[in-house]
């Protein structure tokens, strides 16, 4: 079964491209993907597979159901753009201005599609029931997977694997984690307020902006100082706003950035830490501040049994040369949610594309088409073991 799927597989690897350049072309950000799903439900509609829509949101699932018993499991892939202008010059360049793929969920859309219609053709030999879950709205949280859960329509699934085109590791490498492969990631923002006043006079004024370095440098010691070493966080500040004239004092400024981290007691400690710093730096200046802290997304932690089955990939898979352990990595993924309910796993499709090194979310990434095949395989490959397992 598997050697006749990867054999479609290839067979099929025109239209998979074709359909990520067409996707390439014509992106939707998070949340507003209404001509990608309806072009998703078309393509089943089209095969004759039964699906529905509108799942959560903008959401499509289909259902395969194979001709021989077995577990219902779903294969992920999300179809959200970036707000990014594409960059670069080849012929199925972005057409809308400043949306891009910018994460190749084009090619995770374009994989699970075509494997579909492979899997179609040999319905009868296919053991158990194959769930195509296209997930809107993964760049933006709250996300698309939540409600997608909260609909009940994954109640019934007994797993659930998905990938990631990788384009820092060459095509050929897979990688994942036995347990957690990335971070929970949260954003906050920090409003001062304090008095403004003319620059001549700062002794009747309140500072916005010497309180607001005051708390980019303290805030930079919970990782450093309050944090055991052992224990992993990021807490980046990427936005700081204030004043208005050379000669004024700023009343406002206007603190933003995201903190990372691997399980809740660090997360929770980071929380009560910036609480504390906030509270303790505003008083000492004599003004007030507000903390506006979201949650986002959880930590992604991998179930060790279906990681095993996807770090044994290199001997299954043609074209796999290597599928590697790694350390976690700190960027954020809603898959977290699936994997709170069920067993499955994440993991990482190496898809770098010669000649081009720019990163995920930058407006000249790119990957290699190729490693849309080797996700395929390997997703099907995972299918098949787990209903062997
Ligand atoms: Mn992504």
């Amino acid at each position: 079964m598997l050697s006749t799927i990867f054999e479609k597989i290839d067979q099929l690897f025109e239209e998979t491209v074709e359909i990520r350049r067409y996707l390439h072309m014509n992106p939707e950000l998070s949340f507003q993907e209404v001509k990608t799903a309806e072009y998703i439900a078309n393509y089943y509609e089209k095969l004759g597979i039964p699906y529905i829509k509108n799942v959560g949101g903008n959401g499509v699932i289909a259902t395969l159901k194979g001709g021989k018993p077995g577990k219902t499991i779903a294969l992920r892939a999300d179809f959200d753009a970036l707000p990014i202008q594409d960059e670069k010059d080849v012929p199925y360049k972005s057409t809308v201005d400043n949306v891009m793929h910018a994460c190749g969920h084009d090619g995770h859309t374009a994989t699970l599609l075509t494997l579909a219609k492979a899997l179609h053709e040999y319905q009868e030999d296919v053991m158990g029931t194959v769930v195509f879950l296209h997930q809107h709205a993964e760049e933006l949280a709250p996300g698309g997977a939540k409600p997608i859960i909260e609909t009940g329509e994954l109640d019934h699934i007994d797993a659930i694997f998905g990938t990631h085109l990788w384009v820092t590791e060459p095509v050929g490498v897979l990688q994942t984690s036995k347990s957690t492969l990335m971070a929970g990631s949260d954003r906050f923002e920090i409003h001062i307020q304090g008095q403004g006043g003319h620059g001549s006079a700062p002794h009747e004024t309140k500072d916005a902006i010497m309180v607001g370095t005051h708390l980019v440098n303290t805030l930079q010691q919970i990782v450093s100082r309050r944090l055991s070493p052992l224990d992993t966080a990021v807490v980046t500040i990427g936005v700081f706003q204030a004043g208005s004239a050379f000669n004024i004092i700023a009343d406002k400024a206007t603190i933003a950035g995201t903190v990372r981290y691997l399980n809740e007691d660090v997360q929770k400690h980071v929380i009560n830490e910036m609480e504390t710093i906030i509270k303790g730096v505003c008083d000492s200046f004599h003004v007030t501040a507000s903390l506006e802290y979201q949650e986002g997304y959880p930590p992604v932690v991998n179930h060790e049994e279906e990681a095993e089955i996807i770090l044994k990939m290199g001997d299954l898979v043609p074209g796999v040369e290597e599928s590697q352990e790694i350390q976690p990595v700190m960027g954020g993924e809603d898959f977290a949610y699936y994997l709170h309910d069920k067993p499955g796993t994440y993991f990482f499709t190496g898809a770098n594309k010669e000649g081009n090194n720019y990163p995920h979310h930058h407006p000249k990434f790119d990957f290699d088409e190729e490693a849309m095949k080797i996700a395929a395989k390997s997703l099907f490959t995972a299918y098949q073991k787990f209903q062997n397992k």
